[in-house]
């Protein structure tokens, strides 16, 4: 076993056995990796203070064959913030989700660690305000589609490349708005509301600092999520579990 040393951040935690936790973690140097840190359910583990969902550490681990060992771990930022308010809870468990379904195991992406740190220190800095929070979680869906290679076309039809105004659709396989004219092009094809349009094009690209201005109607909000759910969804190719958490919370 060859041992090395990670900057990185707790996606997810799982049990295993009576006294051991499976930590994963996203990774500056190695990306998404799984380690067990043993004795890591144990109260007086010297680990929990870094091994907690959400903390940012720096590691020391060991390659395994099936999983690495986290044997040592120093915390840079516990983002407590994150566990103390259940709507910053659910959209931070949400972006964790969001990495950990959409990027493989040891690829790493120094751009998807510092969207990640970036999105969580927007959560714990800003008031739990549902609307500013969730533009806050549209913003980082669609940063996080950019860095991926998905992000949706959003200003032209991606048939026949018109810009006019009419009406819209979204296609969850193509990957962007198609017109009135293109739109059965696609079975996935749903139509797009004005407002919702214009939200998403105001939020792609916006620094996660702007989400505050962008104010929309119940109804394009949940089109907005529903829309972005949907086509992450279909490119995560399973459910994420969060998602639906989320809109627990919100609901
Ligand atoms: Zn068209």
């Amino acid at each position: 076993m060859s041992g090395y040393r990670a900057e990185g951040v707790v996606l997810r935690t799982r049990p295993l056995g009576e006294a051991d936790l499976v930590v994963t973690l996203y990774t500056a140097e190695e990306g998404k990796v799984e380690a067990v840190a043993r004795g890591g359910r144990r109260l007086r583990s010297r680990l929990l203070g870094c091994i907690q969902p959400f903390s940012h550490g720096r590691y020391l681990l060991w390659r395994g064959r099936t999983l690495d060992s986290l044997s040592q771990g120093e915390l840079v930022r516990s983002f407590r913030e994150l566990r103390e308010d259940l709507l910053r809870m659910a959209c931070a468990s949400y972006l964790a989700e969001l990495v950990d379904g959409l990027t493989p195991e040891r690829e790493p992406s120094g751009a998807i660690f510092s969207l990640l740190l970036e999105g969580w220190g927007f959560l714990a800095a800003s008031p739990p305000e549902t609307n500013l929070l969730l533009n806050g979680v549209s913003v980082f869906e669609l940063r996080l589609l950019n860095i991926l290679g998905y992000a949706p076309q959003l200003w032209q039809c991606l048939s026949c490349k018109t810009a006019e105004e009419g009406e819209w659709y979204f296609g969850i396989r193509t990957g962007g708005v198609l017109c009135a004219r293109c739109a059965s092009q696609d079975e996935t094809a749903r139509p797009l509301s004005g407002e919702t349009l214009g939200g998403l094009r105001q939020l792609a690209g916006a620094p996660l600092a702007r989400a505050g201005v962008l104010r929309l109607s119940p109804g394009a909000r949940t089109e907005m999520r529903e829309l972005l759910k949907e086509y992450i969804v279909y490119r995560a190719e399973r459910e994420l579990k969060s998602a639906g958490f989320l809109d627990l919370v919100r609901g």
